[in-house]
């Protein structure tokens, strides 16, 4: 994370902006812990939460054009999610 933390130093970034950032690469390390994922996947927070990366908090979408589909409330199937859980 040295590189985030010296884009803040210099005021390339806001805190809020680093934590997303750093919550969007925890999230892409806990999820390839379970699925193999690829450069063009997106993960999703379902809270809308960034930090919480609990694995049932997460979805992987196809592509970041499918990620922002669900973003805007459009029903798209992610690629993977935790098996199990029961979402509709
Ligand atoms: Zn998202």
């Amino acid at each position: 994370m040295a590189d985030l933390v010296e884009l803040y130093s210099v005021g390339q970034f806001t805190m809020e902006e680093i934590e997303r950032l750093v919550g969007i690469r925890l999230a892409r390390a806990v999820v390839a812990q379970h699925y193999p994922l690829t450069r063009e996947q997106v993960v999703h927070h379902v809270d809308g939460n960034q930090r919480n990366n609990d694995l049932v908090n997460l979805e992987v979408y196809a592509s970041q054009a499918d990620h922002m589909a669900v973003h805007h409330g459009q029903a798209v199937e992610p690629v993977w999610r935790l098996a199990g859980l029961n979402r509709t």
